[in-house]
C-alpha cells in the first residue's frame, strides 16, 4: 500500500502518545490483526503498537475492547507492588484516544487500538526447547491464576460457543447439506467424514460430562499459541498477549489447544504424514510449568479435564478445517486448492497420535498433578 505510512501516522495522531512519532514499520507474525510498530524521536519516548482490529472476526470492537480494559486492569492490580515498569511489561497496557476511548474508529469504518510496546522481548512461533515449553506453561498457568477471582460473567461473550463441539459438528453438518457434491465426494474427504463420526458420541460426552458440567466457569484466554507470549532475551516469560478471545470457558481449553500445537513435531499443514509425531518431552515440560502455577486453584475435576481437553481440541480443529475444505475456503486463508485438508489430515495424523499415546499421556499428567 503506498500511502500506509501516512494513513498509520494520521491514525496515531488520535492517541494520547508521548512524544513525536517518526517511524512506523509492520510488525509481528500474527494471523489476526494488523499490527505496526510506532518508534518516537527521542531516544528514552516509548514506542508503540497500533492494531487495526480485524473486523469480520470481531464486528464489536467496543465489546472487545471493554473485555481487554477489565482484563489488564486486573492484572495490573496483581503486579502492582512490583511498581510501574514492572507493571508496563507483566501486563498489556492499552492507550486511549485523544477523547479517552479505547480505540479509535477511521472513515473507513476500521478500528484500531493501540498499546505500549514492550521493549526487550520477543515471541517464537515454533517451541524449540522442554525449557520454552515450561515457560509457555507457566505463563498461561498464571495468567488463568490470577484471573480466577474476576467474575467470569463479567466479560462479553464475543465468540458465541467457539469450543463447542456440538457447534462444530453443526456446522460441519449444514456444511454437507449445502454442498452435497463437489469437494463432498471427494474419496479423502469421506474417509475423513467416517473418522469423525466414529469418534463422535466420545467427544460428546467427554465435552459435557468431563469438562463442561464439572468445570467451573472461569475466564481463559482461548488463543494458546505459543507466539502469543511474549519471552525476554533469555527466554523467560514477560507477558501474555492477543488478548482478543479472552472469554468466559473451562481450562481443559487453554490447555489442549496449546498442547496441539506443541506437541506436534510436524507442521499444521504437514502434507507429510510420518512428520506428524508427539514430542512427549515438550508436552511434559509444559505440563510441568502448568500445575506448577495452576495446580494451586484448579479443583480436581478440572485437573482430570486436561487429558480431554488434548484430545478434544485437535478433533474440533479437524472439523473446523473440514469444514472450511468443503465449504471451499471461506474462513481459513489457503495457498492451494487442497490446503484445508491437508490442515484436516495433518490434525488427523495427530489426533491418532495422541491416541495411540494416551496412557503415556495420562501417567505424566497425574504425575504432575500429584506432586
Ligand atoms: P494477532 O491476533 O494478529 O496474532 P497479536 O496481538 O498476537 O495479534 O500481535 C502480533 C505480534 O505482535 C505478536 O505475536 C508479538 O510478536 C507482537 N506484539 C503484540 N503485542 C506486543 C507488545 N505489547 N509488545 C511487543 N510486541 C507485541
Ligand atoms: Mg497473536
Ligand atoms: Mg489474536
Amino acid at each position: 500500500m503506498e500511502n500506509e505510512n501516512d494513513l498509520i501516522l494520521s491514525i496515531a495522531a488520535h492517541f494520547q502518545t508521548e512524544g513525536v512519532i517518526s517511524q512506523v514499520k509492520r510488525f509481528g507474525s500474527g494471523h489476526i490483526n494488523d499490527t505496526f510498530r510506532l518508534d518516537t524521536e527521542k531516544v528514552g519516548d516509548p514506542s508503540y503498537l497500533l492494531q487495526r482490529i480485524n473486523r469480520f472476526i470481531f464486528p464489536e470492537p467496543q465489546h472487545l475492547m471493554d473485555n481487554m480494559d477489565l482484563v489488564c486492569g486486573h492484572l495490573q492490580t496483581k503486579f502492582a507492588h512490583l511498581g510501574k515498569e514492572q507493571v508496563q511489561r507483566r501486563t498489556l497496557t492499552i492507550i486511549p484516544t485523544k477523547h479517552s476511548k479505547l480505540y479509535h474508529e477511521d472513515a473507513q469504518g476500521d478500528s484500531w487500538r493501540m498499546l505500549l510496546l514492550i521493549e526487550n522481548t520477543h515471541s517464537v512461533d515454533l517451541v524449540r526447547s522442554p525449557a520454552q515449553a515450561y515457560a509457555g506453561g507457566a505463563a498461561f498457568g498464571a495468567f488463568q491464576r490470577q484471573l480466577a477471582d474476576l467474575e467470569a460473567k463479567k466479560l462479553h461473550v464475543l465468540l458465541p460457543r467457539f469450543h463447542d463441539v456440538d457447534y462444530r459438528l453443526e456446522n460441519l453438518r449444514n456444511a454437507l447439506i449445502t454442498h452435497p457434491m463437489g469437494r463432498t465426494v471427494e474419496p479423502e474427504v469421506q474417509k475423513l467424514l467416517q473418522a469423525m463420526e466414529i469418534r463422535e458420541t466420545d467427544m460428546r460426552r467427554d465435552f459435557i460430562e468431563r469438562i463442561v458440567t464439572v468445570s467451573p466457569l472461569r475466564i481463559i484466554h482461548n488463543d494458546t499459541k505459543f507466539n502469543n507470549l511474549l519471552l525476554d532475551q533469555d527466554d523467560r516469560p514477560q507477558c501474555v498477549i492477543d488478548l482478543d478471545t479472552v472469554m468466559p470457558g473451562y481450562v481443559a481449553f487453554d490447555f489442549g489447544d496449546a498442547i496441539r500445537t506443541i506437541i506436534n513435531s510436524g507442521q499444521e499443514d504437514d502434507p507429510a504424514l510420518e512428520n506428524i509425531t508427539l514430542n512427549i518431552p515438550l508436552f511434559e515440560a509444559y505440563t510441568n510449568g502448568y500445575l506448577q502455577e495452576a495446580g494451586s486453584f484448579l479443583t480436581e475435576p478440572e485437573m482430570d479435564s486436561l487429558l480431554y481437553g488434548v484430545y478434544l481440541l485437535p478433533y474440533m480443529q479437524i472439523l473446523r478445517f473440514l469444514t472450511d475444505y468443503i465449504e471451499y475456503d471461506p474462513y481459513y486463508k489457503t495457498e492451494y486448492p487442497s490446503h484445508n485438508l491437508v490442515r484436516a489430515q495433518a490434525q488427523f495424523k495427530l489426533l491418532t497420535e495422541l491416541e495411540a499415546h494416551r496412557t503415556r499421556l495420562q501417567y505424566i499428567l497425574h504425575q504432575f498433578a500429584a506432586s
